[in-house]
């Protein structure tokens, strides 16, 4: 009877395809599912190369690879946002410097980036979050100014976009999550973005540990070495297997998770107008994917009356980040520019309710049911 926070998505193909790779004995990476999954990015997005990796986090740390951070360097970013976010810089040796958020759509402010730039910064990462876009205009427009590079962390921006242009592909590297908390899933994995072709050489050795055995596996070599520094970043093919029966069907997951998202949002909406909640803002140019539905009550104590209610109810909701210059790691390898403006007050407020791939509307309305009775809304 308890509705959860989320559910897995599943299609129903995922066995059929994962079967066949075991049959035709192709479980390693860069199998066909990997190359199909790769595709199917490519054509959707528009960018020049996608790359399936093990995870967003690993999409981010090749990133931060291809872009050369070193000790010293200094990298702007929300800090409300996930561990991986920073983490990939801090592992190699940059300091991360966090900007504050703005309170509609809880992404970074754009406006606030360019006091943040100094001699050391040598990228920028907004964080797409809730899959509603970051104002990238005004982001490249910095970002080309200072000559910084950009990588977004689309990791909840699969199938959104930003004056049309998809999350993910306007930066020159982009992350996306295939988490099994995420819109589409292979369990773990994610996949990194290019742009333009000038990276997609070195992302495929980095990705193969170090070696050129992509070219090798080609033809294009007689044995395959160790060419520069690398990891294993790429997934089994058993793994991309599940995600292509997503993929396939990725308009139809987008239009179930729109219905579940508009209908909290017109359920919800009389709260917002008598001033008891706040509800998530999209702008007019941004397209998102129904990643989350989050609500905003008035404050920390408020919200936990929610969730103690809520969970009372065998209803699963979320908080979410805990914004990580206030971390152990954070106090230490990052630094808060500026005021503390809204990434501390807006974190504590907000509260993520059951999104999935085929909620059932009965359970969805019993959410906002008992949302209504812990405000006495009638
Ligand atoms: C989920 C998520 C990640 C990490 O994704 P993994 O695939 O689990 O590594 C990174 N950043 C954001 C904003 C996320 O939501």
């Amino acid at each position: 009877m308890r509705i959860n926070f989320n559910v897995p998505p599943y299609t129903g193909h995922e066995f059929e395809y994962i079967k066949e790779c075991v049959e035709n004995q192709k479980i390693c990476g860069d199998g066909p599912y990997t190359a199909k999954d790769n595709e199917w990015i490519e054509k959707k997005t528009g960018c020049a190369k996608a790359l399936l990796t093990t995870s967003c986090t690993h999409a981010t740390e090749m990133s931060a690879i291809l872009c050369d951070i070193k000790e010293g360097d200094e990298v702007i970013m929300p800090s409300y946002t996930f561990v991986s976010t920073a983490n990939a810089f801090v592992l190699r040796g940059a300091k991360v410097v966090f900007v504050d958020i703005r309170p509609d759509t809880m992404n970074i402010d754009e406006n606030l980036i360019e006091a943040a730039i100094t001699p050391k910064t040598r990228a920028i990462v907004p964080v797409h979050y809730a899959g509603v876009g970051c104002e990238m205009d005004t982001i490249m427009d910095i970002a080309k100014r200072h000559n910084l590079f950009v990588i977004e962390d689309a990791a909840q921006g699969v199938m959104a976009t930003y004056k049309g242009k998809a999350l993910g592909a306007i930066g020159d590297f982009g992350n996306y999550s295939f988490h099994e908390t995420k819109n589409y899933s292979m369990g773990e994995g994610g996949a990194l973005l290019m742009r333009d072709e000038t990276y997609v050489d070195n992302a495929i050795i980095i990705r193969e540990k170090g070696t050129n055995r992509t070219l090798y596996k080609l033809g294009k070599v007689d044995k395959y070495s160790w060419i520069m520094p690398g990891s294993s970043f790429l997934p089994s093919d058993m793994n991309a297997a599940y995600l292509y029966a997503q993929l396939q069907m990725a308009e139809e997951i987008n239009n179930d998770r729109m219905d579940h998202w508009n209908r909290y949002y017109e359920a919800l909406r009389p709260l917002q107008e008598k001033g008891l909640i706040e509800l998530p803002y999209v702008p007019e140019h941004c397209t998102h994917n129904a990643h989350m539905f989050y609500i905003k009550c008035k404050d920390f104590e408020e919200r936990k009356g929610l969730i103690d209610h809520l969970l009372a109810n065998d209803i699963l909701p979320a908080s979410h980040y805990v914004p990580l210059h206030s971390s152990k790691a954070g106090l230490i390898y990052s630094q808060f520019h500026g005021e503390d403006k809204y990434t501390t007050k807006e974190s504590e407020r907000l509260l993520r309710l059951p999104m999935y791939y085929k909620l059932t509307n009965d359970d969805l309305d019993e959410v906002v049911m008992r949302v209504k009775e812990y405000y006495k809304f009638t």
